[in-house]
């Protein structure tokens, strides 16, 4: 172990040095609090040693400032003083010591208690890995080795802000093993459990990116997310595990399809992830593969989820609408208005899923088109992005009851900004 000795004497740190060498460990000196914290700093230790009276920082003091520091990770800290009051302990012990030896400590002590603080640090070691291996097998299905259904749904969703930032298209599979009952049934459960081993191989063999995830989402059911991946990339990994689970060659002599095992797929795939989330797109996958069940199975479907969402841009300014324009056209459906009567009238009849708005239009004639947007059932709850050049503003814009979210954005923004803030609102 490497034990950092804290003490201002010179004489006990060239004793304590020496009774730590020959306990079998490497001695690190401070001759301060301060030099302490100073060699903590790019140094690791398994334990300290540490005197209280020193000039400067305390050894009390220098122990707070080390276990603030050291935030939840232990290691042990022994005091070795002359103050032999009760109330000294107990301030030692308050300020994070494990043990506390009052001087002179003989050669005899202070082995044994290195050695005791070395074991409590070993059974702390073995937690903390113990703690990590948990942790990585509760991700895990214990089955498959896959990843199970909340850990999926955890990554699937960092994948899906990313997709929504970088306007990326996303990909969802759906795989449900074909006549799985029966399988069971017949050839019994742990045969059951082999067959699913062996079908998690063949989808992991058809997923090539790092980033492609595979989840244990049901019994017999998993779930890829494909991030980057168009419909026709999806089509093509689809068709891989079709072909891929029928090459395992599993008998199954029950299954009406063929005689050996089939998985059915559907998948979705949402190209434009501005307003849309990540359940609509499992949610649609999920459909087509109830197509695919009820059309003969050992196949897939895709479906596109891609409806545009409406913007509204209302602001006189022609030069915003138009920036506004290029960095979400490709996402949405634009429709503009000069005027905050116009904006409103429009948004009367074609009620856009999000208004865009400069303050301007926004805080016209009292914040006239929040209280009338607010007043119709249609556009009550239409979200409202107002763009300011002032951060104050925003105080003066009473959103009234039952009015839809509003969000502000301060300019300059740029398009991810933007696309950020618009996707918020959407969703
Ligand atoms: P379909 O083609 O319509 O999907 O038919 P199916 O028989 O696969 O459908 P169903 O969902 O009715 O049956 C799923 C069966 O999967 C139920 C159960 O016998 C089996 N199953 C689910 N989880 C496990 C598991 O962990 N191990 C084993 N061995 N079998 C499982
Ligand atoms: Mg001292
Ligand atoms: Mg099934
Ligand atoms: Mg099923």
């Amino acid at each position: 172990m490497k034990i950092l000795l804290v003490e201002d004497s010179a004489t006990l740190r060239h004793a304590m040095s020496q009774y730590i060498s020959e306990a079998g460990h490497t001695p690190l000196i401070a001759r301060s609090g301060e030099e302490a914290l100073q060699l903590l700093e790019d140094t690791p230790v398994d334990l300290i040693i540490m005197d209280v009276e020193m000039p400067g920082l305390n050894g009390f003091e220098t122990t707070r400032l080390i276990r603030e520091w050291l935030g939840g990770h232990w290691i042990p800290i022994i005091f070795v003083t002359g103050k032999n009051e009760d109330e000294s302990y107990r301030e030692g012990i308050e300020a994070g010591g494990d043990d506390y030896l009052i001087k002179p400590v003989s050669p005899v002590i202070i082995k044994a208690k290195i050695r005791a603080m070395a074991r409590i640090a070993e059974m702390r070691d073995q937690l903390n890995h113990l703690n990590a291996e948990l942790e990585a097998l509760s991700q895990l299905d214990s089955l498959t080795q896959v990843l199970n259904r909340r850990t999926f749904n955890d990554r699937a969703s960092q994948q899906w802000l990313l997709a929504v930032r970088h306007q990326t298209p996303t990909s969802v599979l759906m795989i449900d093993v074909d006549y799985f009952k029966p399988y069971n049934d017949h050839y019994g459960h742990p045969a059951g459990d082999r067959c699913l081993k062996k079908i998690t191989q063949a989808l992991t063999s058809c997923l090539h990116r790092p980033a492609d995830l595979l989840g244990r989402y049901g019994g017999e059911e998993f779930i890829a997310l494909l991030p980057n991946t168009d419909r026709t990339g999806a089509q093509q990994v689809a068709k891989s595990i079709n072909q891929a689970v029928r090459d395992l060659a599993v008998e199954h002599r029950y299954s009406p399809v063929t005689d050996r095992v089939t998985v059915s797929i559907g998948g979705a795939t949402c190209s434009h992830s501005m307003g849309h989330s990540l359940e609509e797109v499992i949610k649609a996958a999920d459909k087509a593969l109830y197509r695919v069940k009820h059309s003969g199975r050992d196949a897939f479907a895709t479906e596109e989820v891609s409806a545009h969402k409406t913007l509204l841009i209302g602001t006189r300014h022609p030069g915003l609408t138009q920036s506004v324009s290029a960095m979400l056209q490709e996402h949405c459906n634009i429709v503009t208005a000069d005027t905050p009567e116009e904006c409103l009238e429009i948004a009367r009849d074609v009620t856009p899923d999000l208004i865009i708005v400069d303050a301007e239009t926004a805080f016209y004639n009292d914040n006239q088109l929040c209280r009338q947007l607010a007043r119709r059932p249609r556009t009550a709850t239409t979200a409202l992005l107002v763009l300011t050049d002032d951060c104050d503003q925003p105080d003066r814009l009473a959103n009234p009851e039952g009015a839809g979210p509003v969000g502000w954005l301060s300019q300059p923004f740029d398009e991810e900004d933007l696309c950020t803030k618009v996707q918020l609102l959407l969703g």
